[in-house]
């Protein structure tokens, strides 16, 4: 019985093995000749709409949501590498909605603070801008996106380095860099369309005021050291400034040599 039984069942399977055995092979040749076959046109890319990166998402959420709306200052902020700017250890937080250390105690700022900073300058292409506090060189990198003619001052000499070397590797050449104080600004390159300073003095420093040409604009975070500061946007016009609030902030303090 037992033997029957189990000669019975061989007799069952035996029609499935050859069928495994005949896919398996089939695969096997469908396999190859998929790899041989160059005459097939090549595989198609799926269609739709490519999926969001992380810079098209960093603009769409903390920055347009934040109601930056100049459509060359967006382009400019989805267009530069951040990641690029912050020390490898910071590049899996680089698009993140905050401020980020770069070496020296010092950081770059939140994503939206570089955005709306740059839109307040109200750059056309062919102004001429100077930055006070160079950093990482990010905020520098992304004025160099709205006009060839940026000049950037840093008191760290070894940052002022590090971004210079950062800003060619990446192919921004036109952006002038200099180790040195800023409160003294750069005469040599004034007047200038507009100034942004990316640390906080206590006062608006007076060789940036003299060397912002008429119709400029500076934009300045002025307040205590090591607290909060109010963010302002200064208009040179007929040789007056005139200055408007814009919102409260936070920056590293802009030292004395
Ligand atoms: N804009 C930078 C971040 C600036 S952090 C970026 O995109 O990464 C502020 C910088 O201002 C620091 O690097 C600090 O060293 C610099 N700083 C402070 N006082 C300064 C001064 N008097 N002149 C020039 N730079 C100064």
């Amino acid at each position: 019985m037992t033997t029957r039984r189990s000669r019975g069942c061989l007799r069952w399977v035996h029609p499935w093995l050859w069928w495994a055995l005949a896919c398996l092979l089939t695969a096997g040749l469908a396999g190859c000749r998929a790899e041989d076959d160059s005459s097939q046109p090549p595989e198609q890319p799926p269609t739709g709409p490519t999926p969001e990166g992380p810079r098209q998402m960093m603009v769409r959420r903390q920055i347009r949501a934040r109601g930056v709306k100049d459509k060359r200052v967006l382009a400019a902020m989805e267009k530069v590498p951040r990641h690029e700017f912050v020390p490898a250890d910071q590049r899996p937080h680089a698009y993140e909605d905050r401020p980020l250390p770069i070496g020296e105690r010092q950081t770059i700022s939140q994503p939206y603070i570089v955005a709306l900073m740059t839109e307040l300058l109200e750059l056309e292409e062919g102004d001429k801008v100077l930055e006070i506090g160079t950093g990482s060189g990010y905020q520098a990198a992304v004025l160099a996106e709205l006009t060839p003619h940026v000049y950037t001052i840093e008191i760290i000499p070894s940052l002022a380095e590090r971004a210079e070397e950062t800003l060619r590797r990446l192919g921004y050449e036109t952006v002038q860099v200099k180790a040195g104080d800023g409160y003294l600004g750069w005469p040599e390159h004034a007047p200038f369309d507009g100034i942004i300073v990316t640390c906080a003095p206590e006062e608006v420093p007076e060789a940036l005021a003299e060397q912002l040409g008429e119709g400029g604009r500076m934009v300045i975070p002025v307040g205590p050291q090591w607290t909060h500061q109010t963010l302002y946007v200064l208009r040179k016009s007929r040789g007056r400034l005139r200055q408007k609030e814009v919102i409260p902030v936070r920056f590293v303090p802009m030292v004395h040599e």
